[in-house]
């Protein structure tokens, strides 16, 4: 796909804030493209993960931050592993999944966020995940109300959907969502100041 670079659309100060986040400087990537041969969701995304490098490397943000790519991204740390300049794409993808619901952005595809959230409702509720009310929850919030439901008998008989949640974990998970929260108190309102080098094209 063409981009036209328009100079209203560069955001090097949300670079500076992805970079920030993830702790990665998009500037080492030399876009080989070893992260996109080895990334199992790659033929599925809209941009692969080496283009979504390139766009922050161009400073185009909005086309990282709106992709589908970051909500398929399946944080799997395949291209982390491969890429041989050390950037932790991964970690890249979690920053910018981050900073997309912290501008309230819509995903392209509302199901992924919906069910991180519930997931972790769960895990903050129970200390770990309940399967069924899980797969009850997003199929209601879905509208999807029978998806896989031919798949639960098979998978309860194999034990691997208990009727009753378990609350083991419980007491462990709440220090981890209170450091959460505390991190999020203390994280900046606005994004560091725009440094005008930044974003420019890689030569
Ligand atoms: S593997 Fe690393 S250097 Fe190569 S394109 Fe991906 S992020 Fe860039
Ligand atoms: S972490 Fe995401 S982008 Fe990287 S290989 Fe896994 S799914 Fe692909």
């Amino acid at each position: 796909m063409k981009y036209v670079l328009d100079q209203e659309k560069i955001r090097p100060d949300l670079v500076r804030t992805i970079e920030r986040l993830s702790g990665e400087d998009v500037r080492q990537c030399y876009q080989c493209g070893k992260c996109s041969a080895g990334c199992p969701i790659a033929a599925d995304m809209d941009l692969p993960p080496n283009q979504v490098m390139r766009m922050l490397q161009l400073g185009l943000t909005d086309e990282a931050l709106d992709s589908r790519t970051i909500w398929l991204c399946a944080s799997c740390e395949t291209c982390t592993t491969r890429c041989p300049r050390e950037v932790d794409l991964a970690a890249v993808m979690d920053a910018l999944r981050h900073e997309a619901l912290r501008q309230g952005r819509k995903s392209p595809i509302r199901q992924i966020p919906f069910f991180n959230r519930t997931f972790l409702r769960l895990i903050k509720k129970y200390g770990r995940v309940f399967e069924m009310e899980l797969i009850g929850r997003f199929n209601v919030g879905t509208l999807h109300f029978f998806k896989d439901v031919t798949k639960a008998p098979r998978l309860f008989f194999r034990g691997r959907l208990k009727l009753w949640p378990s609350f083991k974990g419980r007491k462990t998970a709440r220090p981890a969502f209170q450091a959460v929260k505390n991190a999020q108190r203390h994280e900046p309102a606005e994004p560091p100041a725009a440094d005008e080098s930044a974003g420019n094209p890689t030569p």
